[in-house]
């Protein structure tokens, strides 16, 4: 399929003279989850963000920041970024040639995104502190020089993003009475909550955050969050007030999540439905499950989980979680008795 500008292009503020920067993001597959619609009850479809050319929503913000970027003149821009949004601006950047710098919390970065922007040809900085101090910081940065800020305060990120509920309602045939997804900064939602209300539709929005990092439920920001879910772990997100208003407006819910559910709605994608996800996608997934269990959401309603990144994007955390490797001495013997554990099986 054509990349997203082309697919939408009277819905984007693109014009013909905009330079179109593309790796043919977007189309990602909506997925019917039978295990786990078996579990809560409900029709479960997971949008699978993570086949997006860089393994992230965040392709779909920056193909539209990158092309009028590049139409505005910008020779080079910065972002501060959890690990996805570097990931991605340093492949748009490098394919537009635009000098990329970005800005991310020392210590704080799943192994595959560090990789990703680092080889895509980034400048990588390591702030000593969290996300939200390497974003003021930047901030401060595009007011002192003339750089485009790819961060999802950018509203060209938001107008890409909201593509995905586009998609969304295309592949469904239909509107999903839910839509689940995991919160940081609030930027996804917001985009969300706009291509549905551009298309004329309204399904309730569940938020989906970490309880170390859930700034939406107590409405202000939290000081030194932490979560094992990298790609949320911000206490003062860009995005606080309009997150917000799509859960009001949309009748939704936010869900705070411990980590130990995070994970286990994690390894259930996993071993489940084959469909493996980096941890904060699948607080999604934790959030229905937590819903459905306290009654909000009923049963046989259409819920979409939306899957934000692929679970290559944080090996570490894979490993950790993830079956023990046995050791085995170089015979057939050996290999029977520890690849099969001792349990019979049949023909
Ligand atoms: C960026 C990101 C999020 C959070 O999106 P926001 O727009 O910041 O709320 C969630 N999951 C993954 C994998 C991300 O990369």
């Amino acid at each position: 399929m054509p990349g997203l500008i082309e697919r939408y292009r009277d819905r984007l503020p693109v014009t013909e003279r905009t330079p179109v920067v593309t790796l043919d993001e977007g189309s990602t597959p909506l997925l019917p989850a039978r295990r786990i619609s078996a579990l809560v009850g409900a029709d479960v479809y997971l949008k699978y963000e993570g086949a997006n050319p860089t393994g992230s929503f965040k392709d779909r913000g920056m193909t539209v920041a990158v092309s009028k970027a590049l139409e505005d003149g910008a020779t080079a821009a910065v972002c501060a970024s959890t690990g996805n949004t570097s990931a991605s601006a340093a492949a748009y950047c490098g394919r537009a040639g635009i000098r990329l710098a970005v800005v991310l919390p020392e210590g704080a970065i799943a192994r595959g995104k560090l990789a990703q922007a680092q080889i895509c040809g980034a400048r990588v900085v390591a702030v000593q502190g969290d996300f939200d101090e390497a974003l003021r910081l930047v901030r401060e940065l595009v007011e002192r020089r003339p750089l485009a800020l790819l961060n999802s305060v950018n509203p060209h990120r938001l107008e890409g993003q909201k593509t995905a509920a586009f998609e969304v309602l295309e592949q469904l045939g239909g509107t999903p009475d839910w839509v689940a997804l995991p919160v940081g900064n609030g930027g996804n939602i917001s985009a969300y909550w706009k291509g549905f209300r551009e298309s004329g539709v309204a399904p309730r929005m569940l938020a989906g955050q970490a309880e170390g990092a859930a700034p939406l439920v107590t409405g202000r920001p939290v000081p030194s969050p932490h979560t094992v879910a990298t790609a949320i772990r911000i206490g003062n997100p860009a995005r606080l007030d309009e997150a917000s208003a799509a859960v009001r407006d949309s009748g939704g819910a936010v869900r705070a999540l411990p980590d130990d559910r995070i994970l286990s709605a994690y390894r259930l994608l996993a071993q489940e439905e084959g469909v493996f996800c980096e941890p904060a996608s699948a607080t999604s997934v934790a959030a229905l499950i937590e819903a459905v269990a306290d009654g909000l959401v009923t049963r046989g309603s259409t819920v979409v989980c939306v899957l934000t990144g692929h679970g290559l994007k944080d090996p570490d955390i894979a490993g950790a979680e993830g079956a023990e490797i046995v050791r085995c001495p170089p015979d057939v013997e050996s290999l029977e008795q520890l690849a099969l554990g001792g349990e019979p099986v049949h023909a």
